[in-house]
């Protein structure tokens, strides 16, 4: 055997996640590994709970991130809350909507589905009759930001409905989380998980979770067990129960942890509205280049989500020949459409490291670029310069 070191090539990251991580994160992440019942190791993750509840928005005590990727952190929501025989209400307008009905059956309980067009935003009146039309339901289940539409809903609104019925509800923020406003106590959400490698720019495999005080009393009263045992929140909150005396659970992702405790002292350092504000920035700018091309956008304006811009794949342009030479030829990672949009979109990953000027304008005009090539029907010679006016403008 002759297998060498493996180097990764350098790339820029503009797709649903892994978003470019940060030197300082990385930096971070090689730093010497110590015992996850070091005294030391405990008190970096007081920090983090700390930084974590600043991030939600949240003094929610049960606030701490899942030693696995967003999906696990999904999971954890759905196996503490549902028992079976309890009824939710999914809501999807996309491809993870259809994995919390996954979640939801494999707990043994009956998902009511709530669907919306790919593209579309949570319809809050079609969530009402829902809720009216099925009385005992235990929870309401929403995506925050849709990954696979570039779709934001209104789950403030959806939360109100769900409270005023009786029910909890559970939000994924997995690509909103540091990258648009989200306000877990003002929006009284009660369970919500999200993930390291979107919007805060850290690697993947860990997934930030907060529970309200609600839904630690619905986990402490359960009458079965959860069927999950690395999930099982009780068992969990023993571990990172803050303070007192840890007793072992699992081992910690130690190096993993510092990773993301740097990514969210960076957070901090930025503050969170002024990262909600770059985002938005790095959007529009990125927008009024993609327009000024001739691309469109496939979510309505008002629901459009700064961290993922899902366009149209002009017609008669291939492509995967498209993602396969910008990932070649300039390095550049940009995502495929999933699902229902397989082939129809294009999805460009503003997250995290990845918002940035000089990212805007390097997938304008390699896009720009690769699209002439292959003759398709854009204006060319005009993108970088519309967004570079929306740049200037803005103070970037
Ligand atoms: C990425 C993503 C997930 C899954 O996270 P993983 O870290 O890939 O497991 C779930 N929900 C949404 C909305 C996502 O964007």
């Amino acid at each position: 055997m002759s297998i060498t070191s493996f180097h990764p090539p350098v790339r820029t990251l503009m797709g649903p996640g892994p978003s470019d991580v940060h030197p300082r994160i990385l930096e971070a992440m090689s730093r010497p590994t110590i015992g996850h019942l070091d005294p030391e190791f405990v008190t970096m993750m007081d920090q983090m709970k700390a930084l974590l509840q600043y991030a939600f928005q949240t003094k929610n005590p049960l606030t701490l991130s899942v030693s696995a990727p967003g999906s696990a952190g999904m999971e954890a929501c759905f196996v503490n809350l549902l028992e079976p025989g309890d009824k939710a209400i999914v809501c999807q307008n996309g491809v993870f909507g259809g994995r919390m009905k996954e979640n939801v059956e494999r707990c043994g309980a009956t998902a009511i589905m709530v669907e919306d067009e790919w593209g579309k935003p949570v319809d809050l009146g079609k969530v009402e009759a829902a809720i009216k039309a099925n009385p005992g339901i235990k929870l309401v289940a929403v995506v925050h930001a849709e990954t696979s539409t570039g779709a934001s809903s209104d789950v403030e609104a959806i939360a109100r409905m769900a409270h005023d019925a009786g029910a909890l509800i559970i939000v994924d923020a997995v690509t909103s989380l540091g990258g648009s406003p989200l306000k877990v106590d003002e929006w009284q959400i009660d369970a919500i998980y999200s993930g390291s490698q979107k919007c805060l720019s850290c690697t993947p495999g860990l997934s930030p979770v907060s529970f309200s005080e609600r839904a630690v009393e619905v986990i402490k009263s359960r009458k079965n067990k959860v069927q999950s045992w690395f999930l099982d929140l009780n068992l969990v909150m023993a571990y990172w129960g803050g303070g007192v005396k840890r007793t072992y659970h699992h081992t910690a992702p130690i190096n993993a942890l510092y990773g993301l405790h740097e990514a969210l002292v960076m957070l901090q350092e930025e503050g969170l509205e002024k990262s909600w504000q770059r985002h938005r920035s790095m959007h529009l700018a990125l927008r009024a280049g993609l327009e000024a091309m001739g691309l469109s956008f496939i979510v309505p304006e008002a629901a459009r989500l700064p961290p993922l811009n899902a366009i149209t794949i002009p017609g008669g342009v291939d492509d995967a020949a498209v993602r396969s030479t910008l990932l070649n030829r300039y390095n550049l990672e940009i995502g495929a459409g999933l699902g229902a949009l397989a082939g129809k979109v294009w999805r460009i990953g503003l997250m995290g490291a990845s918002a940035t000027p000089k990212n805007v304008l390097y997938c304008l005009s390699a896009l720009e670029a690769v699209l002439a090539e292959q003759s398709a029907p854009i204006r060319r010679g005009v993108a970088t310069e519309a967004a570079q006016r929306l740049l200037v403008a803005d103070g970037y």
